[in-house]
């Protein structure tokens, strides 16, 4: 299966540069996540499944479609952030719930109720109109979560204004109710607060909520600090799916290998420099491979002299400045030929260049890395990913 976000009709040869995407890996870092969590998941397939693909997301964690039953270890729904977003996953088939986590605005409820997407709903006013809206679509569009913002101050009700919402939520309660954490990895005192202030808002609701209504806070970070599961009735793990953050502590795959080919190669002697602004010269006789992906493929400049690439399996780092199209490794070290094909990140052979250490790399946050990767990539699917790479036709 093979699909390119941009050109969804050209058919793609992976001749220069593409991604191969390891379901297996994804299934097993959801199970992962699931045993850690201890409840079931909500998992974040927002952003195109963060570049993965959200539509193959959903497929490999078990998600009904039309034409696939829901696998035993399916995950209660897929969270999402747009409109947009639902409507690719409705008309490839998926039926699974889908949740927004972020605020529509009103305007946008109606087609939201129409996608049978659950939004999560803050305001009164848009409470009511959601329930005005009528019975729920055979996807079960018109339950809805309530949003409380704790602390990250992006969207929900306050939790110390809750009590101004208890005539909207007698009338119309709730399927669920949560609140997203804004450094629960880095600051585990901030997650305390922040459940402090999400038990406070429950108890002021506890005579209008059902009583078993859905409640919900973790994300990645949140699963991972805590040691004796996640609190309430479902976790909402987003990056740590993708192996981009926790892979090393939790045992997470790589879900991500981003290949491209070699497409020129060239001798430069000591003293000559390789790319824009000649912000590398070589320093003794070299030779330089140039690859097929560059900063349009999500290749990110800030990789620029930072980055490494395997080839058949070594290490070789990028010189110079990272082009649109194109980087320039040194490749002195290996033998390669026009139509190798590097790794630049993921696995090949025993190495393996995870996400969140090419991050590091680029001083970039491991989610920009991987979201910034679909723009001219074509994914590839694969059960399980191994090292063998098509050979030029
Ligand atoms: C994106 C998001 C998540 C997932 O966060 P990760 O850090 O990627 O695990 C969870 N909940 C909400 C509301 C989000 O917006």
């Amino acid at each position: 299966m093979a699909a390119s976000p941009i050109y969804p009709t050209r058919e793609f040869d992976f001749a220069r540069a593409w991604l191969d995407v390891d379901l297996g890996a994804l299934a097993h870092n959801a199970a992962v996540l699931r045993a850690r969590a201890g409840v079931p998941l909500l998992p974040m397939v927002k952003a195109n499944a963060y570049g993965v693909g959200a539509v193959a997301v959903a497929r490999a964690l078990g998600t009904p479609f039309d034409d696939q039953d829901a696998s035993p270890d399916a995950p209660w729904g897929l969270g999402i952030a747009t409109l947009d977003e639902a409507e690719l996953l409705r008309e490839a088939g998926c039926l699974g719930r889908l949740v927004c986590l972020q605020p529509l605005l009103p305007t946008e409820l109606e087609r939201a109720f129409v996608l049978g997407v659950t939004p999560s709903l803050h305001r009164a006013a848009d409470i009511a109109a959601w329930s005005a809206l009528g019975t729920p679509t055979e996807h079960g569009g018109a339950p809805y979560h309530l949003s409380i913002d704790t602390g990250m101050a992006r969207a929900g009700i306050r939790w110390d204004q809750v009590a101004s919402l208890r005539e909207a939520l007698r009338h119309r309660p709730p399927q669920g109710v949560f609140t997203h954490l804004h450094s629960a990895d880095e600051a585990p005192d901030s997650r305390h607060v922040q459940d402090r202030r999400f038990a406070e808002a429950l108890e002021v609701l506890h005579d209008v909520l059902p009583p078993h209504v859905l409640r919900h806070t973790d994300n990645s970070g949140g699963i991972v600090s805590r040691t004796t599961g996640s609190p309430g009735q479902l976790a909402r793990p987003g990056i740590a799916l993708y192996a981009g953050l926790f892979a090393q502590e939790l045992g997470l795959r790589q879900v991500v290998h981003l290949r491209a080919r070699i497409i020129d190669l060239r001798p430069v002697q000591e003293g000559e420099s390789v790319s824009y602004g000649a912000t590398w010269y070589a320093p003794g006789p070299r030779q330089i491979a140039t690859i097929a992906c560059g900063y349009a493929d999500g290749y990110r400049r800030h990789l620029s002299n930072a980055g490494v690439v395997l080839i058949n399996g070594i290490r070789c780092p990028v010189v110079g400045r990272v082009t649109m199209d194109m980087i320039m490794v040194d490749v002195s070290a290996v033998a390669c030929t026009v139509g190798t094909v590097a790794t630049l990140l993921g696995h090949d052979g025993q190495d393996c260049l995870p996400v969140e250490a090419v991050a590091g790399l680029a001083g970039l946050s491991p989610y920009e890395l991987l979201v910034g990767l679909t723009l001219r990539v074509p994914a590839i699917y694969h059960a399980s990913v191994t090292s063998s790479f098509p050979s030029l036709a």
